[in-house]
């Protein structure tokens, strides 16, 4: 069994060694009962902590503290995210706050660096630009502070990007990735910044903020977009189930006005079907890509205090999702898959009730609680033991600079 090497980025070796161990020997006994996916005859493969990927999968629970994950183990029976070698948990702080919000989450994860309440991609500096010149910041938004985040740096190496959510896409997560805004409001300038920019696929909710539905712009940007010869519009569910994917040509897709149905409420289409599709897309680029998913709703439950079952399908549909990824994985083994929350909601525990649980909640905001995480593949090493938001995504940027540099 080779012990752990050195990560990606240094950390206190005591703590990762013992953390690495206890998961490398819960691996080596999966292996032995035939469950594991080692190959027959050899050492079954560590954590792969010396190699870099050449592409990264990140998909985020949106509020799902380990009672989330639980529910949906219970659910389902067993996770798909039981196949992944490295776990961890997550100190979800902001620069600001012991209790972050999403926008604030994401940008961290993102960027590695905390910032303040409501921040998309953006620093410390801009409440200060705001209060100086709120209008040039208003016309500018990604002028207030901007933080290099590691879907700039994959653009600059020739890679491609994806933003998948069951939310609005504007909304603070995946805006945290591929939006540079003070606040997580302004989600019109967000989808502006979407379709001025680079980012090749975009699925989820959110058609109100493209078309002036919603938001402050009150003309129909989608439109004019649409007609551009180089971009695949996806504007109903049909209009998905019938689409080939090209990896010549970006791809929109907006199934809601604003955030999908609930789960429970036959939310189509479906998270891992939506991010099945951006893995044929962005698969296409030998150069390499950089996917977020965001399971959106598992928050939102939590907020709405909502019952065990829902709480339970919502977060075994992010499973579902994280099992796409997986299998995306086992055929393209250069892929690091990393899946984690951003924060909890709700206060959550699961309370006996019979030979069932019940979903009792202490809050109905954002708790403080560290978070779970899982890596698989090469560099996944980087990300076990204990962890601040903000050194996931200096490890993340950090790995695709790597790339940059593999890819000149
Ligand atoms: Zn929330």
């Amino acid at each position: 069994m080779p012990l752990p090497s050195l990560p990606v980025r240094p950390a206190p070796a005591t703590r990762r060694h013992l953390f690495g161990l206890t998961l490398l020997s819960s691996l080596a006994l999966l292996a032995g009962c035939g469950s594991g996916d080692a190959e027959a005859g050899s050492a079954p493969p560590g954590p792969s902590d010396t190699d870099s990927p050449r592409s990264i999968i990140v998909l985020i629970g949106d509020g799902m503290g380990a009672a989330y994950f639980t529910a949906a183990r219970l659910h389902k029976g067993e996770l798909a995210m039981e196949r992944m070698e490295v776990g961890g948990l997550m100190d979800q702080r902001s620069a600001t706050s012991l209790v972050t919000g999403s926008a604030e989450a994401a940008t961290a994860l993102a960027t590695g660096v905390r910032t303040y309440g409501g921040a998309i991609g953006v620093g410390l500096a801009c409440p200060d630009l705001m209060a100086a010149d709120s209008a040039a910041m208003r016309a500018d938004p990604a002028a207030c502070d901007p933080l290099e985040g590691v879907f700039d740096v994959a653009h600059g190496a020739r890679m491609s990007t994806g933003l998948v959510a069951s939310s609005s896409v504007t909304h603070a997560t995946p805006a945290g990735f591929g939006a540079k805004v003070p606040r997580r409001g302004w989600q019109a300038e967000i989808a502006n910044q979407y379709m001025e920019g680079p980012i090749q696929v975009i699925l989820g909710g959110g058609q109100g903020w493209f078309d002036g539905r919603r938001g402050t712009f009150d003309d129909d940007r989608l439109t004019p977009f649409c007609a551009a010869a180089e971009v695949d519009c996806l504007l109903s569910v049909e209009e998905f189930e019938a689409h080939q994917p090209s990896s010549q040509r970006r791809l929109v897709g907006l199934f809601a006005e604003d955030g999908m149905p609930r789960y429970t409420e036959g939310r189509s289409p479906s998270l891992p079907a939506m991010t099945r599709m951006a893995l044929d897309v962005l698969a296409g680029n030998p150069s390499g890509f950089v996917l977020m998913v965001e399971g959106s709703q598992p928050d939102w439950l939590g907020h709405a205090n909502a019952p065990f079952h829902e709480i339970a399908a919502e977060s075994a549909d992010f499973d579902d999702a994280v099992e796409v990824a997986l299998d995306f994985q086992d055929q393209h083994p250069d892929v690091l898959v990393l899946v984690l929350s951003d924060h909890e909601t709700g206060g959550l525990a699961l309370l006996p009730d019979g030979d069932s649980l019940v979903a009792a909640y202490s809050s109905t905001g954002h708790t403080g609680e560290m978070v779970p995480l899982f890596a698989h593949g090469p560099g996944a090493m980087a990300f076990g033991g204990i962890r601040d938001n903000d050194e996931i995504g200096g490890t993340l940027v950090e790995m695709v600079r790597r790339i940059e540099v593999a890819n000149r």
